[in-house]
């Protein structure tokens, strides 16, 4: 187990290196304790196919929320069958059942940090609790947040997050994209170039900024997956005495 010194000092190494040799690194030091998450959109599609040719049978996390496009879906079977991946969908926790069903139309546009916590952070918690390792297809290009980020980031629990397409540019996503004829999600080509749940997406136009269409006029950037949301779990544990049934009632 490295510390956290001998982590920043591998990650400043790790500044020169491909994403391939990042990945490659990572599999052999935690296989099979890692994970890759993906949300099946256009620009996931280099990191999966990357991580895929290193490691077949990789684990892959797709957050099931049920607020997806049913393009993404019908898109994410296609590559599953296709490139034969190991996908684990993530679900909320049962125990947000009755307020979910409750709140199922509502919820996104009212609050969708909590939305997003139970959606996203919450069971994405609770899968990476068994691993190692977590491989995530951030760029620092991406928002204000990520331009901070670093290769590798070792979490309080011990969890290492890997972020090996970090110093990647969406050019270098597209040249990869074309180099190896990756599919495309079928609503890239009608102005959504960052997709994520629908009520949180709008497609844009062509000079705007690819995650301008995410929580488009909302003063919400991130989900939380890549943020504080997740790293601390106070919050959570705040809305968990509120609006989560206990255990036992379920
Ligand atoms: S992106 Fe929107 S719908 Fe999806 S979990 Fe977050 S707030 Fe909910």
């Amino acid at each position: 187990m490295k510390t956290k010194e001998e982590i920043a000092a591998l990650s400043a190494q790790f500044e020169a290196k491909t994403p391939q040799e990042i990945i490659q690194w990572a599999v052999d030091e935690f296989a099979p304790e890692i994970a890759l998450s993906t949300s099946f959109q256009t620009q996931s599609m280099p990191l999966l196919h990357m991580a895929t040719r290193i490691l077949p049978d990789i684990k892959i996390f797709f957050l099931d929320t049920g607020y997806h496009f049913w393009d993404t879906l019908i898109f994410r079977e296609r590559i599953q069958h296709e490139w034969n991946l190991n996908v684990v969908d993530l679900y909320r926790d049962s125990r947000w059942d009755h307020f979910a069903r409750q709140n199922v139309r509502s919820l996104p546009l009212q609050d969708p940090n909590l939305c997003c916590y139970i959606y996203k952070v919450q069971p994405m918690q609770k899968a990476l609790s068994g691993l190692k390792a977590w491989v995530s297809g951030i760029r620092r290009d991406q928002t204000s947040n990520r331009a901070h980020a670093q290769i590798l980031e070792l979490q309080d629990d011990g969890l290492l997050k890997v972020n090996p397409l970090l110093n990647w540019t969406k050019r270098d996503v597209q040249t990869y994209m074309a180099d190896h004829q990756l599919p495309v999600h079928p609503l890239y080509e009608r102005g959504y170039r960052s997709i994520g749940c629908a009520p949180c997406t709008v497609a844009i136009g062509l000079n705007e900024d690819d995650r301008a269409g995410r929580w488009a006029g909302r003063g919400k950037t991130e989900c939380g997956l890549h943020t504080d949301m997740f790293k601390h779990k106070e919050l959570a544990e705040v809305k968990d005495q509120f609006v989560m049934e206990p255990e036992d009632a379920r």
